[in-house]
């Protein structure tokens, strides 16, 4: 069987539309060769929305507080805009591209998270409707809402959403594209490799902060759970560079 990569396009990517479209053509020829799970956030294009709905925000270690209006503004933006504009790009570029949710089919249970209003951890992933996308040749775009188990509305942090999916299907390979060349140190320059043991240092003397804080968790979280290989990528140079940080375990 072909092997597997889940790739997390972030958020702060879609304010780049060049890379944006780089990215789709270059994830085309790879999911020639490859199965691929694409799962997306979408953070800027919610703040914008929530900034015209005159609604307030506000993030804790980098997960946004979830009240039930940004709860709505999200789910419209991940899953309407943001989601369907990944797959138009995929289907130009002759892709399959089926756009769900983590609640589609139950694909991801999640708990709340009460402290962060309504916010899911993934507890458990059903991998059926993602597994028979894969079997016929379609991409799954995946949007980072998902319900609880008694189908209420969560939206989870993308990072998290991806490590507990490429940690379900036992990934060969989990790429997060970013805004940023991987991981920096304090002078700003890209940590090339770093082992998982020494991440937690990078977060306790606050040179990771803010989203990278669920970023490097995820990555961490995967790789216990059998993901062989983790990358942290600069989504402007495009997927094929693979420039960034790849963190072993
Ligand atoms: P996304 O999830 O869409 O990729 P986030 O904004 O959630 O984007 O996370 C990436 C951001 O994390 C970077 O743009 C940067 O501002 C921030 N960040 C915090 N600490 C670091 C660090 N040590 N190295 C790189 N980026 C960092
Ligand atoms: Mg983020």
């Amino acid at each position: 069987m072909k092997s597997l990569i889940v790739v997390k396009f972030g958020g702060s990517l879609t304010k780049n539309p060049k890379a944006q479209k780089k990215f789709l053509k270059e994830l085309s020829k790879i999911s020639q060769k490859q199965r691929v799970i694409l799962v997306h956030g979408g953070g800027p294009e919610i703040n914008l929305l929530l900034e015209k709905f005159f609604i307030k925000n506000k993030f804790v270690n980098g997960l946004r507080f979830t009240n039930e209006k940004v709860l709505s503004v999200a789910e419209m933006v991940l899953s309407g805009k943001v989601n369907k504009s990944l797959v138009a790009g995929l289907l130009k570029n002759n892709v399959k591209a089926v756009g769900i949710s983590a609640k589609d089919a139950n694909s991801v249970i999640c708990k709340q998270v009460k402290s962060l209003g309504f916010v899911g951890e993934p507890v458990k992933v059903n991998k059926k409707l993602i597994e028979v996308l894969l079997k016929e040749n379609f991409l799954p775009v995946v949007a980072s809402i998902a319900c609880d188990s008694n189908a209420n509305s969560l939206n989870v942090n993308a990072d998290i959403l991806a490590s507990a999916i490429a940690s379900a299907f036992k990934a060969q390979k989990l790429i997060f594209l970013t805004d940023v060349c991987g991981i920096l140190n304090k002078d700003k320059k890209t940590i090339k490799e770093i082992r998982a043991k020494n991440i937690n240092s990078l977060i306790k003397d606050k040179t990771i902060i803010n989203g990278m804080i669920p970023k490097v968790q995820a990555c961490l979280n995967s790789l216990k759970k059998g993901v062989r290989e983790v990358w942290i990528v600069d989504g402007a140079k495009g997927i094929t560079a693979m420039q960034g940080t790849v963190i072993k375990k």
